[in-house]
């Protein structure tokens, strides 16, 4: 199949996370792939929820050899009316693909795909080739994770593994780790004419914001060579109830990046003592930590085999990223994986959202050749 055509088909799906609704792409994912009638290939629609899944395909024999991965949701289009074309129609214009996804990261998907395609059928392979496309990504992995608990990827499968996210075919071979937490703070709610009646939860979690500017300093004092320092960032606030009551409760969602040799047990317990010490200070206030979700920092050395595939393939130096993505994941469970893929990272998640489709022709040409020397015999 053409690969701009399917890349358009892919726009189409309105995956946006929330809600997921993945399935229906998922399903013709597997069924093109199925449509391919490659001998020996096993296809799995591993459904998670209703109405979401993944899916995992296997090509070639068991010798651990590559895999290829990315995700199928999209962040929500926000306002339709503010984007110039519609973002599942999947318009093409001057050379352009324009759509929710099209850069993050369908384009991705329907290169791997197109390359699938055009490798593996009727070939003799001396390495196994491993397909993996999941749901949710955007929140917090969920479908890779449900993937690994459910053991539907074995651990090290792989001998390398490339996600096509945006990089702009320029490999990333090292990101920081993510972990996002709820502050709930807890107060004492009363009339408005008298504060001095009431605990006001808004107040405290302004203290609480200043303690993490100060920490966030403190922490800034460590730097890791590639990856630069861990930091914490306030990013939701909710509280309150009415214009004249005292807040008696407010929820804080704090969004951490950190550094490997930090991770997510050390800022947990660093936001625990940095309230415990306001505590001191202020007895009324109240508040726990619970961790929403994390996910592990991607750290491959250039010299790392994977990095230098990437690197010779594409042409281009590897370089370091600011987001997290499911490499670091593949990484872990014992697959050393890189993150190439066409589009650009500015292009994700915003209105009018583009992928150039020379550079997703190029995508084709680099996972191409990718499966060609790691896979085929
Ligand atoms: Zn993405």
């Amino acid at each position: 199949m053409d690969l701009v055509e399917l890349a358009r088909s892919l726009v189409r799906f309105r995956t946006e996370v929330p809600p997921g609704n993945e399935e229906g792409c998922a399903r013709y994912i597997r069924d093109f792939l199925a449509d391919l009638h490659i001998e020996g290939a096993e296809l799995n629609l591993a459904k998670f929820e209703a109405g979401r899944a993944n899916v995992v395909a296997k090509f070639g024999p068991d010798e651990p050899g590559l895999l290829l991965g990315g995700h199928i949701d999209v962040v929500p289009a926000g306002d339709e009316s503010a984007w110039s074309h519609p973002p599942f129609e999947g318009v093409l214009k001057r050379g352009r693909l324009y759509g929710r996804g099209a850069a993050d990261m369908k384009a991705g998907l329907a290169a791997i795909l197109t390359a699938v395609e055009a490798t593996v059928k009727g070939r003799r392979m001396r390495r196994g080739l491993l397909f993996v496309a999941t749901a949710g990504e955007e929140v917090g992995f969920e479908g890779l994770k449900s993937l690994f608990a459910r053991k539907l990827i074995p651990e090290g499968s792989a001998r390398l593994g490339v996600m096509g996210e945006p990089t702009n075919l320029r490999p990333v071979r090292a990101h920081k780790g993510l972990a996002d937490f709820r502050i709930s703070i807890t107060g004492r709610s009363g009339h408005a004419s008298r504060p001095d009646l009431g605990v006001n939860a808004v107040e405290k979690c302004a203290t609480i914001i200043e303690g993490l500017y100060a920490w966030g300093r403190i922490l800034g004092k460590t730097n890791d060579s590639d990856l630069g320092s861990t930091i914490v960032t306030p990013t939701m606030v909710r509280g309150g109830t009415k214009s004249n009551v005292i807040p008696g409760s407010c929820e804080l969602i704090v969004d951490t990046r950190w550094i490997p040799k930090h991770g997510t047990a050390f800022v947990e317990k660093g936001l625990n003592s940095m309230i415990a010490s306001l505590r001191r200070k202020d007895p009324s206030l109240d508040a726990r930590v619970e961790l929403l979700y994390d996910s592990p920092s991607l750290k491959l050395p250039q010299t790392h085999p994977a990095v230098r595939l990437a690197e010779s393939l594409s042409g281009k130096k590897s370089e370091v990223a600011p987001y997290g993505t499911e490499a670091s994941l593949y990484t872990e469970h014992g697959i050393p994986s890189v993150v190439l893929g066409p589009g650009s990272l500015k292009q994700a998640h915003i209105v009018d959202e583009f992928v150039e489709v020379a550079e997703a022709k190029k995508a084709l040409s680099i996972y191409t050749k990718l499966i060609e020397s790691v896979c085929a015999g």
